[in-house]
């Protein structure tokens, strides 16, 4: 095996939650750039867009330097400022929430539903005033909310922008890959995500002229990018034309050879963490029915970043915590996803929200990754179970 390339027969400990997945033919392309002598934004971040916009069956994708940038710059183009309100789940990391406060713009909370752990058209329009210009919405673990739905109740000035971080690969309950929905769709590349780049971010963006904007708030407001006026000399001079302000958000030729070779290996990696998927979900069923899974909406592809529970505390004589640190310490990379956000100070003062504070105490995620092996799955469950058999009463 190369790399990280997983077997189905080894337990190497600790297990970590998540952890990229990298071959020989990862290392070659990174190396191929290197020796090219073009490692800033060029032709394999061109090439990059084009495979990705292909694999999602989009018209545009724009690189960037992260999730966190891709939802910035999304909301920058659509125009939110101070002032204005941005509404997103609370279950989520802090990126959703924080490029709303970048903008000066308040992030407004919404709940979730207690079986998919995902905002709904009811939770999201709870939210709604006449200061909203934006939702966030978050495929929260890799499972697609229902945009179209999400759009049938919202009024027409409010945008959808989708925190698609978890979700390259997923598809909505119609069917639909993630990132062709016709809203602002951004993925994260991060090292544990399930395209790992190191770092890196794209949004799918489905109007050739928002592409065009996208691209250009990326690099400083420019109208061209430095591989264009290198690869094509009769373009301007760099600084003409600047007339925006823009921002340093660009994706690099480096982290794009890599991201080419983990789109051409996603359906390996999707097959991976489907097992280990799997393998959970029949444990559960079989050994403790009470441990909650994440539920399904329909049967629509779930792209399986991370494996959520809940746990039924009511039967059990420990708190998470120290289940959680139990396990850790046997090298079981239990994690948490999330501490919701409207309980951090940053936030302050903040509404209760009733389904994300029920949760908030229950939730767990389980180790789950395209380098996992199955007996890694299965000795992690059987870890768990001998902690919950301890501390957790009754299955
Ligand atoms: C990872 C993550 C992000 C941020 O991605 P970066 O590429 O690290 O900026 C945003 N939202 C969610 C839900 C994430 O999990």
């Amino acid at each position: 095996m190369t790399g990280g390339g997983a077997t189905n027969h080894r337990v190497n400990l600790p297990i970590a939650f998540g952890r990229p997945n990298f071959s020989d033919e990862e290392i070659e392309a990174v190396t191929r750039v290197m020796r090219s002598g073009w490692i800033g934004m060029g032709q394999e971040t061109l090439l990059f867009e084009q495979e990705l916009a292909a694999a999602v069956g989009v018209g545009n994708v724009v690189s960037v330097s992260s999730c966190t940038g891709a939802l910035f710059l999304s909301l920058v183009s659509l125009g939110v400022g101070a002032g204005d309100e941005v509404i997103c789940p609370s279950l989520t990391w802090c990126s959703t929430a924080n490029v709303a406060l970048y903008l000066g713009a308040v992030p407004v909370f919404c709940d979730v539903d207690e079986q998919t752990m995902l905002a709904t058209p009811h939770s999201v329009l709870a939210k709604v005033s006449d200061r909203t210009k934006a939702v966030i919405v978050v495929h929260y673990g890799g499972l697609a909310l229902d945009v179209a739905a999400l759009r049938r109740v919202l009024p027409a000035h409010v945008a959808i922008v989708e925190d698609a971080a978890h979700a390259l690969g997923a598809r909505y309950p119609d069917g639909t890959p993630v990132g062709a929905s016709g809203n602002l769709t951004c993925f994260s590349f991060y090292a544990n995500k399930n395209l790992s780049t190191g770092e890196g971010g794209a949004i799918c963006c489905p109007s050739a002229q928002v592409a065009a904007h996208l691209a250009s708030l990326r690099q400083h407001g420019l109208a061209s990018d430095a591989w264009a006026r290198y690869s094509q000399p009769r373009q301007p001079f760099a600084l003409q034309g600047l007339s925006e302000l823009g921002y340093k958000l660009n994706y690099t030729d480096l982290q794009a050879a890599i991201g080419r070779v983990q789109l051409r290996r996603q359906a390996e990696f999707a097959a991976r963490r489907q097992a280990i998927a799997d393998c959970y979900l029949d444990a559960i069923a079989r050994d403790w029915p009470r441990l909650r899974p994440q539920a399904r909406v329909g049967d629509a592809r779930h792209a399986r970043h991370l494996f959520a529970v809940r746990l039924p505390l009511e039967n059990m004589t420990c708190d998470r915590a120290t289940l959680v640190s139990t396990l850790r310490a046997k090298g079981i990379g239990i994690s948490i996803h999330y501490v919701p956000l409207h309980g951090m100070p940053l936030y302050q003062p903040q509404p209760a929200l009733p389904v994300t504070d029920f949760l908030a105490d229950r939730i767990m995620t389980l180790p789950i990754s395209a380098s996992m092996s199955l007996d890694e799955a299965r000795y992690c469950w059987s870890e768990l179970i001998a902690c919950l058999a301890t501390h957790g009463g009754h299955p």
